[in-house]
């Protein structure tokens, strides 16, 4: 048995996650009595989604129906993705609240079949835009089972974004998660990343006196601003186009102005800016408003930072060291990555993912998941900093091998430099292991498991 220090994560989406882990996982039924049996026969409150369905799988060897899901239930929205994300089929309930009748007419892409209930392509936004917001009964289960994943992962401090999962204003967010400490339900310790969207929200923000706010467990941080979208999704802002979309360079979801004006609010208030930031002309801009506004504010204590950051060239990296912009990265984007940046960048690969020498010029480089949409689990996330191998696609070959970290370098940036941005100076939560992290073979990281976390020296799981 090892002991070490817990985990830090610096940037994922707990609450998310926490919903997330909820979804009826449906890849491993063979027929649709099945399903309507099994989740029949679970516990719901106030909505019933399933994902992963396939009627190829199915013994019926059809599609999932209206039919099928009004026998699950006719009270609650029921709806079940197909293993695609293309197509969904709803129940009345769903129909009902989206407001869909037999007279709909859908003008945009794909389609809505109001018999079967069953709806594609973007036509499915209709159903997503009309789900239920769910109760703080359901908000609660899912604080206490993204707290339960974390501890079992040994990590005992995130921070996270989780103003902008569901359609409901961030205060309420604030006073769900209060009170599961006060009730002792979640014990990581969350410091926010207040994804504010616009001016007029961070200005509320700010005015009601949240900035910096310090609840104890729960901490008010950084401002969370997305500039650009991702590199599967072509979305990530390039200065260059696409090597296979030559007419695209991505999108940036503020214009530089609009970006420095709230970069610049916050700063004025003492408040730092992480910000989302793939593609090179996205880390520009990023990068330029939070160096504009720091002239005129003159802080130097500040934690401002961007996340992700594949694509930061050196020239880039030279400027966030020169004003002490750290980098919040996931090495652990590398499974499903690896697979899609040749073809994306092309020859730009060789200086993108340059995550190593970022840590060696001295930037403030931080490790975290950004789970649900990778594991959160910290082993997977070293074994990709220390491969820089994809564990889905293990054949494929490390990808430029020069960036990868050796397990102490990527230790300290799990721990260390990940408490700058959850706002903490000291770190005295452990977890035991059943191995040395510092093993022969960087695939036997795989093989550790987690046997025990602490938090201030009380065990909060011990593994059974
Ligand atoms: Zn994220």
């Amino acid at each position: 048995m090892y002991k070490m220090k817990s985990f830090i994560d610096s940037h994922l989406h707990f609450l998310g996650m926490g919903y997330v882990a909820y979804l009826i996982e449906l890849k491993h039924y063979h027929s649709i009595d099945e399903i309507i049996q099994a989740v029949k026969s679970m516990n719901h409150q106030s909505m019933i989604i399933g994902r992963g369905w396939n009627q190829e799988h199915f013994k019926e060897k059809r599609m999932l129906n209206k039919q099928d899901l009004n026998q699950i239930s006719s009270e609650l929205p029921v709806v079940m993705i197909r293993t695609c994300g293309h197509v969904l089929a709803v129940n009345d309930k769903m129909l009902e609240l989206a407001k869909i009748d037999e007279h709909f007419s859908y003008q945009g892409t794909g389609s809505i079949d109001y018999q079967t209930g069953i709806i594609s392509e973007d036509a499915i936004n209709l159903i997503y835009e009309s789900y239920p917001s769910p109760s703080k009964a359901d908000l609660k289960k899912y604080l206490i089972k993204a707290n339960e994943i974390c501890l079992k992962n040994g990590i005992t401090k995130v921070a996270s974004d989780d103003f902008q999962i569901f359609p409901i204003p961030f205060e309420e967010i604030i006073n769900v998660i209060n009170e599961c400490y006060e009730e002792d339900l979640i014990q990581v310790q969350i410091t926010e990343q207040a994804n504010l969207r616009t001016y007029d929200m961070l200005k509320t923000f700010i005015d009601k006196g949240y900035v910096n706010k310090n609840y104890g467990s729960y901490k008010m941080g950084p401002l969370k601003l997305l500039s650009d979208g991702s590199l599967g999704g072509r979305t990530a802002r390039l200065k260059h186009p696409y090597n296979d979309d030559s007419t695209n360079r991505g999108i940036l979801t503020y214009s530089f102005d609009e970006l420095f004006k709230m970069v610049h609010l916050a700063d004025q208030h003492g408040m730092d800016s992480v910000i989302h930031a793939i593609g090179d002309e996205a880390i520009d801009v990023a990068i330029q408003a939070i160096i504009d506004s720091l002239k005129i504010t003159q802080r130097t204590n500040h934690n401002h930072a961007i996340i992700h950051a594949q694509l930061a060239t050196h020239e880039q990296i030279k400027l966030m060291k020169e004003w002490n912009i750290g980098a919040i990265i996931q090495p652990v984007f590398l499974n499903s990555d690896i697979e899609i940046v040749a073809s994306r960048i092309g020859q730009r690969k060789y200086e993108s993912y340059m995550f190593h020498t970022m840590h060696q010029v001295g930037l403030n480089v931080g490790f975290s998941t950004d789970t649900p949409i990778e594991s959160v689990n910290p082993l997977e996330n070293i074994y990709a900093a220390v491969s820089r191998k994809s564990q889905s696609r293990p054949e494929l070959n490390a990808f430029v091998l020069k960036e990868a970290f050796t397990i102490d370098e990527a230790i300290q940036c799990y721990i260390n430099n990940n408490l700058k941005y959850v706002y903490d100076n000291a770190h005295d939560d452990e977890i035991l292991i059943s191995s040395d992290i510092h093993v022969n073979h960087v695939s036997e990281l795989l093989k550790i498991d987690i046997l025990e976390t602490k938090i201030k020296g009380k065990t909060v799981y011990k593994k059974t």
